[in-house]
C-alpha cells in the first residue's frame, strides 16, 4: 500500500503519528526516513501517544535505542543515524527487538538497509520549499499486506 499525508505543522504531524501509533500491532516495524529537521522524532512523538505512552520522546541518537513501556505495546525507538556498521546494530541486539512482541521505529534507516525484514512500513518525511517553511510530505508504504 502507498499514502500520501500533506501537513503544515508539527501539531499536524504528531496527529498523523498518533493515529499510526493507535493502529499499531506487535511486531510492526515502522521505517523513518528523511533528512535533518523533517519531523522524524515529532512523528516518532505522536506515534508513542498513539501507543498510550505520556513519558518525553526523544531522538536517541546517542543511546542508539530507548525503550518505552507505558504504553499498550513496547515500543522500542531507534536512531541509527550515527550507525555505519549493521555489526553495531548486532552488538545491541537489534533482533530482539525487530522480531519481539513490541513496536519498532527506526529515525534514519536507510542507512541500514540490509537490516530489515522485507514487510516493513516505511514513513518517508519530504519538506517542499514553494509549500512552505512548515510543510512537510508524509509517504506511507508497506509492501505486504500484513494479517
Ligand atoms: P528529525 O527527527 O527528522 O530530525 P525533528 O522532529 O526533531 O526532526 O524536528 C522537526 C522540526 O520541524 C521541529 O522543530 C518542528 O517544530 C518543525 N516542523 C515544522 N513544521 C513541521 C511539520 N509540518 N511536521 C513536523 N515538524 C515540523
Ligand atoms: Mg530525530
Amino acid at each position: 500500500m502507498y499514502t500520501v499525508k500533506e501537513t503544515w505543522s508539527p501539531e499536524e504531524t504528531f496527529a498523523f503519528g498518533k493515529e499510526m501509533g493507535e493502529a499499531a500491532v506487535p511486531g510492526g516495524i515502522y521505517c523513518l526516513n528523511g533528512d535533518l529537521g523533517t519531523g522524524k522524532t515529532v512523528f516518532a512523538q505522536g506515534f508513542a501517544a498513539g501507543l498510550g505512552i505520556h513519558e518525553n520522546v526523544n531522538s536517541p541518537t546517542f543511546t542508539i535505542m530507548q525503550v518505552y513501556k507505558s504504553g499498550r505495546i513496547p515500543l522500542y525507538h531507534f536512531d541509527v543515524y550515527r550507525i555505519c556498521d549493521p555489526d553495531e546494530m548486532d552488538e545491541i541486539g537489534y533482533e530482539e527487538y525487530f522480531f519481539g512482541d513490541g513496536v519498532c521505529l527506526v529515525e534514519w534507516a536507510e542507512q541500514l538497509p540490509e537490516l530489515f525484514p522485507a514487510d516493513v512500513w516505511t514513513i518517508q518525511i519530504s519538506k517542499d520549499p514553494e509549500k512552505g517553511f512548515d510543510y512537510r510530505k508524509i509517504e506511507v508504504s508497506q509492501e505486504q499486506e500484513t494479517e
